[in-house]
């Protein structure tokens, strides 16, 4: 469904991304790990145009695009397929949770307000966040923020979506609550690429792992490859690091 080949991105004389591909399919929960540094931040901002690519082809079902000459119109069409889930929420401070989701709804993708409302209900409720619709960002823990900026993210109904580091802003005691979260998403078949360093969810819930270490995929394959047989040195030193 989306496909990314040789991707390069530098800021200035840093090269941080030298080379990649990734391929991801309907229903995939594709995990990206690597040391801090390694670029998995800059390749899914890349994959929306967060970061724009100095070179590298991106298709997405009948797009194909050469990346540095995409069109405005064809950059926004990537940006409607896909969704972003922050390290930090971005969430608006001054809206309540239910204004946050629809804000994006309503101005983004012109759905009228009592429509875009229902949905943004909706989504809360998917996210176990019924009784929150009318609580400020500050009225709610980090988890539950980062829960709204799940289901701002759902409630766009994008074909993928991406989660850079989606728990490491929370204290440990609220990580759970935003991964049982994200296990459901992928339990319903939502397709995903998810940045994180959390090694549990990686093995339980990714269906395709990727290894990242200065700026190239050093290896890749299911979590029981990935975790169990590694093949290269870099990945066995990495994980013997953080288990
Ligand atoms: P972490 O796990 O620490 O978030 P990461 O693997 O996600 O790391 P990136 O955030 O993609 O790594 O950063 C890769 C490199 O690119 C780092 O050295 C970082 O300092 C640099 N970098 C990222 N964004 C920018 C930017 N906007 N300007 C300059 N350098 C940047």
């Amino acid at each position: 469904m989306l496909k990314i080949e040789n991707l390069h991105k530098s800021f200035g004389k840093h090269e941080v991304l030298k080379g990649v591909d990734l391929s991801v399919e309907t229903g995939n929960v594709i995990v990206i790990l690597g040391p801090s540094g390694s670029g998995k931040t800059t390749l899914l901002r890349c994959i929306n145009f967060l970061e724009k690519a100095d070179s590298g082809r991106l298709s997405f079902k009948e797009l194909d695009l050469d990346i540095p000459r995409a069109s405005s119109n064809e950059i926004s069409d990537i940006r409607k397929r896909t969704a972003f889930v922050f390290q930090n929420y971005n969430l608006f401070r001054n809206k309540t949770a239910l204004e946050n989701v629809t804000e994006g709804l309503i101005v983004a993708r012109r759905v009228k307000k009592s429509l875009a409302s229902e949905i943004a209900r909706r989504a809360l409720d998917k996210v176990g966040l019924s009784g929150k619709y009318d609580f400020y960002p500050h009225q709610l823990s980090g988890g539950q923020q980062q829960r709204v900026g799940i289901a701002r993210a759902i409630a766009v109904n994008p074909d993928v979506i991406l989660f850079d580091e989606p728990t490491s802003a929370l204290d440990p005691e609220l990580i759970g609550e935003v991964l049982a979260v994200m296990k459901k998403l992928a339990e319903d078949g939502t397709t995903m690429v998810v940045v994180t360093h959390e090694m549990t969810f990686a093995r339980e819930v990714g269906t395709h792992i990727i290894f990242m270490d200065d700026g190239t995929i050093v290896e890749e394959g299911t979590p029981d490859d990935i975790f169990v047989h590694p093949k290269e040195e870099r990945t066995k030193q990495f994980l013997r690091r953080i288990t």
